[in-house]
């Protein structure tokens, strides 16, 4: 079996008659006839050009060995971002269609090229930007999700003096506190995540994460911006909050330091981003050397969303997947499934074989503009 052709689909869904959601579509074609897709995440414009010249390496490669086409795109790419960055997302993309084909020429699930499964449900947590905090946990808990994420951090805190210094005022940090406070009244017995973004200084993380102790949070993410994993570590070891990281690391190597240093207590790649299938289990694999649970940052389609779910069941160490389109009425409408892609707030992964689930091609086309080819 030979790859014969990649194309790339690019689509922003619409809701409302507006742009809303900006996907990134790849397929590998063979000279047998099947095809795989995959999705690339938080890419820009850049992303098409760069998987067009990948692809070129590819032609002629077997798509079942998947870890090696990988690794010979990667390593070409060495001086273009081979290690971090947009061509490692580029490259994500491919290799997540890689699998989807892997799995169909072989007649078998994804999870079952990853070891096989560790659980049939993957558990989401929702991520939620509603500031009415407890109808949005009524209305999650309904619907079977058992864990649920709010944002603190606030760019326009009336008491923020200054929107470039990283400080909290004491009046600043009193607010966020009593909003933290009274999200976990709301919430009940959810579990519960706080994100701060990276939006805070060393000082205001800890003072932060030391003052949400008394919540039980399941995690606080980010309380510092991610290039220094030395003051990540110090505030995690100074508090009992267990601290969440890792949304912007690429590939092994990226979580390196995090995981040697014990910087954070949970960790989040995002796999569609930053290195595929294949190498997030390799890095939950790492975490479980020093008993860190896997959560996975997830902020794509339905299609991302599946594949993801394939590593999650693969791995003992996972914790929650993220659900990032909750009340988006178009999520389903992107991928074709015998039964949806959700139930009960988890990812249900059947025998079908691949990622298990296809594009709806008709809706997808239907977002462009007349005329415009879906795959180029
Ligand atoms: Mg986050």
């Amino acid at each position: 079996m030979k790859i014969t052709q990649i194309k790339t689909a690019e689509v922003r869904v619409k809701v409302k008659g507006r742009p809303r959601y900006h996907y990134h579509y790849v397929r590998v074609h063979t000279d047998g006839g099947v095809y795989g897709t995959g999705e690339a995440s938080h890419v820009d414009g850049g992303w098409r050009g760069s998987t067009k010249s990948m692809a070129v390496q590819l032609i002629g490669m077997d798509p079942r060995d998947v870890d090696a086409c990988f690794e010979k795109v990667r390593r070409s790419y060495i001086f273009r971002g081979g290690f971090a960055g947009l061509g490692i997302s580029a490259l994500t993309g491919i290799e997540i269609a890689l699998w989807d084909l892997a799995g169909k020429a072989q007649g078998t699930p994804v999870y079952r090229l990853l070891g096989g499964k560790f659980r049939d449900r993957v558990r989401l947590y929702v991520d939620s930007a509603s500031s009415d905090y407890r109808q949005r946990a009524e209305e999650v808990r309904a619907k079977g999700f058992t864990a649920i994420k709010f944002d603190l951090d606030d760019a326009h805190n009336p008491h923020k003096l200054d929107p470039w210094n990283w400080s909290v005022t004491p009046d600043e940090l009193k607010s966020m506190v009593d909003q933290a406070f009274e999200i976990r009244e709301a919430v009940g017995s959810l579990d519960l995540a706080i994100d701060l973004h990276g939006r805070y200084d060393a000082t205001a993380g800890l003072a932060l994460a030391q003052a949400l102790e008394r919540l039980n949070l399941m995690w606080l993410e980010e309380p510092v911006p991610p290039e220094n994993i030395d003051a990540l570590a110090k505030i995690t070891q100074a508090t009992r909050t267990p601290i969440c990281a890792g949304e912007n690391l690429y590939m092994r190597h990226g979580f390196r330091d995090l995981l040697q240093k014990q910087a954070a207590d949970i960790i989040m790649p995002d796999i569609s981003k930053c290195g595929g299938l294949s190498e997030c289990r390799k890095i939950a694999n790492l975490a479980e050397l020093y008993y860190i649970p896997f959560a996975p940052h997830n902020n794509s389609s339905a299609l991302s969303t599946v594949a993801d779910a394939h590593v999650c069941a693969s791995v003992p160490n996972f914790l929650a997947l993220e659900f990032h389109r909750y009340g988006d009425p178009t999520w389903d409408e992107v991928i074709l499934s015998e039964e949806p892609a959700i139930q009960r707030g988890h990812v249900v992964l059947g025998e079908k074989p691949g990622l298990g689930v296809e594009l709806n091609e008709g809706f997808l086309q239907a977002q462009l503009q007349q005329g415009e080819p879906l795959w180029q």
